[in-house]
């Protein structure tokens, strides 16, 4: 076995449970006996006198289930190489004597499948099955949508175990089809292919696991053409909060499908459209009652940017919105969006589906002065990298002064940021001067963050990646 020994002092992450090892963490690379690898300490300086040897990084094939040791030689993790990342090694047990196979496999998606069972979230057939870091599987992202598994790996460890997770995910779900969406562009940053396709649950073989010492070729599935009656339809309706159903893409829609990483906020924008709906009927009866003259009482009027598939608008609407303008550049999204309406019994006069750039349309309607009751941004991530942190931060800016300026005044803005790198304090800073540029007073009333089956593991704060704020403007 691989030992990956690292420089003094940079342990610490490790003995705190967090589960990613940086290339400049390293110090050495020894290939050990089996007798040297069951030790809890190596003596560093007799390994090569006992049959272990130094060998080069790049001699340790891409997805090696390897050993990490501190400076001292004692064990801290197991974890699977990756050569090209800047995240050499990412832990898969913290135990020194489990095996990392088939039955680790089984076992660990059970627990998490257990843990959501547990959170009671009855009225959601969409649900996060495995949260990568967050559930302790680095590169593994397990989505159900109604009995589709969408799964998306993202490392070579999960990778090099393709047989073991297909073949316990068919046992664990046996009625479920499973799609593959390993197509993310962060693939490519561990030089891993993209693929995308239906699997094949009763033909995966070990050997499409081979890879090279430079980690070609790559595994190379078998793919299936599905009977009919198998066949995974272009769009799934995903039931949420046992309120709407939402529309949703496993073949070529975002992610493994969508985003059931909002599902709280979304029940979140039911709930304020039904209270704003309900204000505005109580303002009727009081104003009929002065024998003033009285406006028919309407819900509010909900803009919703980047709406992807129209989730935050179906939940407005059943809240009771008396319209919800959708903006997207997705044409594609956008369709799926007004079949959701229709699939729901809802009102399609309500809604308005408008492809366009969120920056333009936001623009043309501050110059025209329109205002809504509620205006939702929920933008893609805008921060990638650390480097590109400063440059997204304008962009976050831009669109939440424009955003505040089209709020009526006592009316909400629900805004978010799905980038790890933009903690919530910077975000609120942000939003502090997007509120000074546009010049109005903004409060926080409700705070949000991802729904409770992307769990967020203490040790890994990067894990929680998706806040937002319920802002009253005034
Ligand atoms: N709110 C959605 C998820 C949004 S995902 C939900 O609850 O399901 C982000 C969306 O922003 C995608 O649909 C993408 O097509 C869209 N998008 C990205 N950049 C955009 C831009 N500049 N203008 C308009 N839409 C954009």
């Amino acid at each position: 076995m691989f030992a990956f020994i690292l420089h003094a002092e940079r342990e610490k992450s490790l003995l705190r449970r967090h589960p990613w090892v940086f290339s400049k963490a390293i110090a050495a690379v020894y290939e050990l006996t089996e007798l040297q690898s069951q030790e809890e300490t190596l003596n560093l300086a007799t390994i090569e006198s006992q049959g272990g040897h130094k060998v080069e990084r790049k001699q340790v094939p891409a997805g090696t289930l390897c050993q990490v040791r501190d400076s001292k030689g004692s064990f801290l993790a197991q974890a699977h190489f990756s050569p090209q990342s800047q995240i050499s090694l990412r832990v898969i047990s913290f135990k020194q004597d489990e095996s990392i196979d088939y039955d680790f496999f089984k076992r660990t998606l059970n627990a998490a499948f257990a843990k959501r069972e547990a959170l009671a979230l009855e009225g959601n057939d969409g649900l996060r099955l495995v949260a990568a870091e967050g559930d302790y599987l680095p590169g593994l992202i397990i989505d159900q949508y109604n009995d589709v598994l969408s799964f998306a790996i993202t490392s070579w460890g999960i990778e090099a175990n393709y047989h073991h997770l297909v073949r316990a995910l068919h046992e664990l779900k046996p009625n479920c089809a499973l799609y593959e969406r390993s197509d993310g562009k962060t693939r490519l940053k561990e030089n891993l292919k993209l693929r995308a396709g239906y699997v094949d649950p009763n033909d995966i073989s070990p050997d499409y696991n081979l890879v090279d010492q430079e980690g070609k070729p790559q595994p190379n599935c078998k793919r299936i053409t599905p009977p009919q009656d198998k066949e995974i339809a272009d769009t799934l309706y995903v039931k949420e909060k046992g309120l709407v159903a939402i529309p949703i893409d496993v073949k070529q829609g975002h992610k493994t499908g969508g985003y059931l990483d909002q599902r709280e906020s979304r029940y979140h924008t039911y709930q304020l459209c039904q209270s704003l709906k309900a204000l505005a009927q109580a303002q009727a009866l009081a104003q009929a009652q002065n024998q003033a003259p009285a406006k028919k009482p309407q819900g509010p009027t909900v803009l919703n940017c980047f709406s992807y598939t129209g989730g935050f608008g179906l939940l407005a609407l059943k809240g009771g919105a008396s319209a919800v303008y959708n903006v997207d550049v997705s044409a594609h999204a956008l369709n799926a969006a007004k079949s959701g309406v229709v699939f729901n019994h809802l009102d399609p006069g309500r809604c308005k589906f408008i492809k366009k750039d969120v920056f333009a349309y936001l623009r043309e309607e501050v110059a025209k002065g329109t205002k809504f009751d509620v205006v939702i941004l929920d933008p893609p991530k805008f921060a990638e990298s650390k480097s590109s942190l400063t440059t997204a931060c304008r962009g976050y800016q831009d669109i939440n002064r424009l955003g505040m300026q089209l709020v009526r005044k006592g009316g909400h803005l629900l805004t978010f940021s799905c980038s790890g790198l933009m903690v919530e304090d910077l975000f609120q800073k942000i939003l502090a001067d997007a509120a000074l540029g546009a010049k109005v007073d903004a409060q926080i009333v409700a705070t949000m963050r991802q729904a409770p089956d992307h769990m967020v593991a203490l040790p890994c704060p990067e894990s929680f990646y998706l806040k937002g704020f319920d802002l009253i403007i005034s």
